[in-house]
Formats: C-alpha cells, structure tokens, sequence
C-alpha cells in the first residue's frame, strides 16, 4: 500500500508544469542512468555494448501523445529511420512503439493515424526481419491497442508484431485470454501509469498475484511470454514454473529496461536464459524518467542529490 502512495505521489507531482520544467532543464545528467541518449547512434551504441553480455535490446524512441498528425508522421518517420539504422548496423531491428506518439485517436481519410502508422512501421520491421512491440499505455487506450494489435497480426503475423499487457488492470486476465488465438508473443508488465482504483489493483501484492498469473496462463497456452519485471521472487518462480510444466528456455524471456539491474540481466544472460534491455533513446525523456523515478523511493533521492549537487 506504502509503494502504491510513494508511486501515485511521484507521478502526480511530476505531472506539474514547473516540476517538469525544472527537472527538463537540470535532470538530463541524471536521466542518462535510464536513457540511452539523445539520438539514434547512442542507442546502436547501447546495443553493441549490451552485446558483450549476451543481452539483447529492444529499441524506443521516446515520445508519447502528440495532438497533430504532423507531428505524429513525423515520428513515425523517426521510427522508421530507426528500424532501418538498425538494420544497417547489423542489428535485428526490435522496437516498442506507443500507440499515441504515432496519431492514435485522430482520424485522417477516415482512417485512425495510429493504425496507419503503425502498418508501415510493422511493415518496415517485417522487411527487416524484426519485431514491434506496441507498449501499453493509460488504461483509456487498452481497448483500441488491442484491437489495432488484432489487426496488425492478421496483417504482418504474430511473429512480427506484439503488445503488452499490465497485471495491475482488473480486466487484464479476460484480455490475455481473449487474444488466445492469435497465438500472441505478449509482454506482461506490473504497469506504470497513475490509474484511479476503479479500473487498477490499488494493493501492490494484488498486482504481483495477478503478475504471477498472467505468466503462467499464457505459457501454459503454449505462447511466447516476454516476462518484463525485475522482481527477483517472480523471477525465480517463473523459472520454476517453466521448469516444473517442461517449458523450455526458448518460449520465454525476461526483459529489464535499460540502466535497472544490471547485475540480474547478466546472470540471467550467463545461466542460458534469453535476456532483453528496453533502450529507451531520445529528447523527449522527461515522461519516461518520472516514471522509474515513480517505481522506486531510492530513485527520489538519486534525483534530489544530483539536482542540489548540480
Ligand atoms: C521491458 C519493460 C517494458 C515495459 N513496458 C511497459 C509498458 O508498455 N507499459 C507499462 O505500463 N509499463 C511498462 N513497464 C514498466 C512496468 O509496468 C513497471 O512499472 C516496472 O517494470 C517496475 O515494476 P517491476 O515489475 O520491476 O516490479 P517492482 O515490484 O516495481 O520492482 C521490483 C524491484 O525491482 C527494482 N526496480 C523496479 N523499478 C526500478 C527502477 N525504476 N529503478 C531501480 N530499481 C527498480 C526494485 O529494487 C524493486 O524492488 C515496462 C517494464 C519493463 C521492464
């Protein structure tokens, strides 16, 4: 409950405007734990490095709602020179991409921009032989990513295009059942967004209940799980779970985000198990930052040392 209050305070006090522009104007050293850099080459970079390790990445250009379809083509183009950096680079092009950074929700020849968008940027990623995972954001947009997910894989295939979803959503369970026969490659998250307790599990060991569940329904349907979390407990019982049910190491993969346990992705990566970083690069940083500032009451402090030192 204690985690639950800190979360919805940071993300509410960093929801106001000159809290932002404070910390856009004093915080870019700091973000540079979480993000990658301010351009696509520090994120092919971040890649490379990772490499050592044996941990792959998944790329994200960050960006998040934008109001016209100007500036949600001109992200769209970002992404797509991003896939094709990546290819040239020798790098399989795995990307997120949220919905809204790319005009979801506004209509243009009749069609939502998001969707169209999103079918040149899978089909970009198609020709390269990558993948796009469409993160999940505020609950308002569940329905619409889901269904614009659905058509996606009956366009591109399951094995070119994913979603998330969030266990601390109550009609989560219903929604991973009901995309079964897409046979989809899902990432389940805790979730990171600040949501009323009407639509949200207010208490965090609900959420990790619901967590655990999540995962072991979807492997057990004999799909592709993406377990992104850096809770060690559910980490542990996942392994258990996929050992004791003989699901082996390649129907799964743990996923940590870029700059958060460092330590945990290398030893995952060294015992065998497939191991993701979300590398998040780009100007637009501040949303992202407040929200692994929100995950954890050490991080506060990070932030507020480096401010007064700064
Ligand atoms: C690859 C990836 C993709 C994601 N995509 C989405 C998405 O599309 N939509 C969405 O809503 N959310 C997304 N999230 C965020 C997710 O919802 C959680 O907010 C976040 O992962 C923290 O929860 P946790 O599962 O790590 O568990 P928690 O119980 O929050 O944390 C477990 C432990 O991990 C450590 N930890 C967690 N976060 C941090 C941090 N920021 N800094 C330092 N230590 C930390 C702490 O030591 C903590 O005790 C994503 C997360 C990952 C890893």
């Amino acid at each position: 409950m204690i985690d639950q209050l800190y979360r919805k305070a940071i993300l509410t006090v960093s929801g106001q405007k000159f809290v932002e522009d404070i910390v856009r104007k004093q915080g870019w050293g700091l973000a540079q734990r979480f993000v990658a850099g301010e351009e696509v080459d520090g994120a092919i970079a971040a890649v490379r490095e990772l490499q050592q390790d044996g941990i792959l990445g998944n790329l994200d250009l960050l960006g998040e709602f934008v109001a016209s379809p100007e500036k949600a083509n001109e992200f769209a183009e970002k992404v797509l020179h991003l896939l094709d950096a990546a290819h040239t680079a020798g790098i399989p092009p795995y990307a997120s991409v949220k919905l809204s950074a790319v005009g979801q929700g506004q209509t243009v020849d009749g069609q939502d921009l998001g969707l169209t968008n999103a079918r040149r940027i899978v089909g970009r990623a198609r020709e390269h032989g990558g993948f796009i995972c469409l993160d999940m954001e505020d609950h308002p947009r569940v329905d619409q990513t889901l269904e614009q997910f659905r058509i996606l894989v009956g366009e591109f295939g399951a094995q070119h295009v994913g979603t998330v979803l969030q266990s601390y959503l109550y009609r989560t369970e219903a929604d991973r059942s009901s995309l079964d026969d897409l046979r989809p490659n899902l990432r389940i998250v805790k979730g990171a967004y600040l949501e009323p307790d009407s639509v949200a599990m207010p208490d965090k060991a609900d959420v990790d209940a619901s967590y655990r569940k999540l995962v072991y329904a979807h492997m057990a349907a004999g799909n592709y799980v993406n377990v992104a979390t850096h809770d060690e407990s559910i980490i542990e019982d996942v392994k258990h779970y996929a050992l004791a049910h003989g699901i082996s190491k390649e129907a799964y993969e743990f996923q940590m985000l870029y700059g958060v346990r460092r330590d945990l992705q290398k030893e995952l990566a060294a015992a065998g198990y497939r191991v993701r970083a979300y590398i998040p690069y780009g100007r637009d940083w501040y949303p992202y930052f407040s929200r692994r500032i929100a995950e954890r009451p050490a991080n506060v402090m990070f932030v507020l040392r480096g401010m007064l030192k700064g």
